[in-house]
């Protein structure tokens, strides 16, 4: 297998002054990309900056011979967003990779949770990766090519206790994900989303020590970094990774049945048929709603 290599690309990662997106920096800049390491410098939950990350991690790439230029602006803001976009065209004169990275967290119940905790971590999150996806976007179609790797989380696919703004949030991504892969793919723009799991500082306080120490962000970097490659011939996938684990997740709809509307079916015909309502025997995934459509309408009946 040749090396993948990223030599005249330029990309973009969000959030890359620590955890994982100085992983993809590290690893993309050590296979000749022009990086634009963006970092806020904020504490996990969103307080504070601080330009000392960013500039580490473009002094790390730059110590490796590599090029790279920080950037200091919040991607939860349309603006600054642009400005991101901008430094990567001011100074490469492009932008083909950007992975949208970027994140925080304000763990609550949902009786607990504050309307600002929630707004503030889906506007990271969620705003985020469109503002700086529709930000990028006409200079990949101008260009027609791209790479998009946005960040989802286990917490949004299967859920879990105390994360519903967070949850919310990286769910949004994947549908959005799923409809920037529809307008980008003609324009050769290839959007994919990474489920991460990685020890660094967002999950040092609930993981033990050992643990945080076998699942280092660099395992994670090569799948990201294979989506982000000219290589890579998938678009709208989510793809699992951590402490060497690979894997692909999947909505997937089962055959369903269908009932006769003429017929009126009630609740309790539906309470009838649940176990086949619900099974996913024979299921399949669908790349667009008009081919999810176009199942429910062959099985109609026309006059
Ligand atoms: P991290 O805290 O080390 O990295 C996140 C980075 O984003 C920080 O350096 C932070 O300063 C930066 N950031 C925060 N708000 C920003 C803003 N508005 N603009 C620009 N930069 C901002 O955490 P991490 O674990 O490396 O997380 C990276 C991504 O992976 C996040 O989106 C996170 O939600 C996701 N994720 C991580 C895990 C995991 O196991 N670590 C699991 C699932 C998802």
């Amino acid at each position: 297998m040749a090396e993948i290599r990223f030599d005249d690309r330029v990309a973009v990662i969000t959030g890359a002054g620590g955890g994982l997106g100085r992983a993809y920096a590290l690893l993309l800049g050590s296979r000749g990309a022009k990086v634009v390491v963006n970092d806020l410098g904020g504490s996990v939950d969103g307080v504070g900056g601080d330009n000392t990350p960013a500039q580490s991690v473009v002094d790390e790439i730059k110590a490796a011979g590599g090029e790279a230029v920080p950037n200091y602006d919040s991607v939860s803001d349309w603006e600054s967003a642009q400005k991101i976009v901008q430094t990567a065209v001011d100074s490469f004169g492009k932008i083909d990779i950007l992975i949208n990275n970027a994140g925080i967290l304000r763990d609550k119940s949902l009786q607990k949770m504050s309307i600002e905790d929630y707004e503030l971590v889906r506007s990271v999150h969620l705003d985020g990766t469109f503002f700086c996806t529709k930000a990028a976007f006409p200079h990949m179609r101008e260009a027609s090519y791209g790479r998009i790797v946005s960040t989802a989380s286990g917490t949004g696919v299967y859920g879990n206790f105390g994360q519903t703004n967070y949850g919310a949030a990286k769910m949004g991504i994947v549908g959005l994900t799923n409809c920037v892969k529809q307008e980008g793919f003609k324009y050769n723009i290839l959007a994919n989303v990474i489920v991460p799991q990685a020890g660094t500082r967002m999950t040092a306080t609930v993981l033990p020590p050992n643990v945080v120490e076998k699942l280092k962000p660099e395992y994670v970097a090569p799948i990201v970094g294979w989506m982000a490659s000219e290589g890579c011939d998938v678009t709208g996938m989510l793809f699992m990774a951590g402490a060497g684990y690979f894997s692909r997740s999947a909505i997937v709809e089962g055959p369903g049945i269908f009932l006769d509307p003429e017929t009126s079916p009630s609740m309790e015909d539906v309470a009838a048929q649940i176990e086949t309502i619900k099974s996913l025997e024979g299921g399949r995934e669908y790349g667009s709603v008009t081919e999810q459509s176009a199942y429910v309408f062959s099985k109609m009946k026309f006059d």
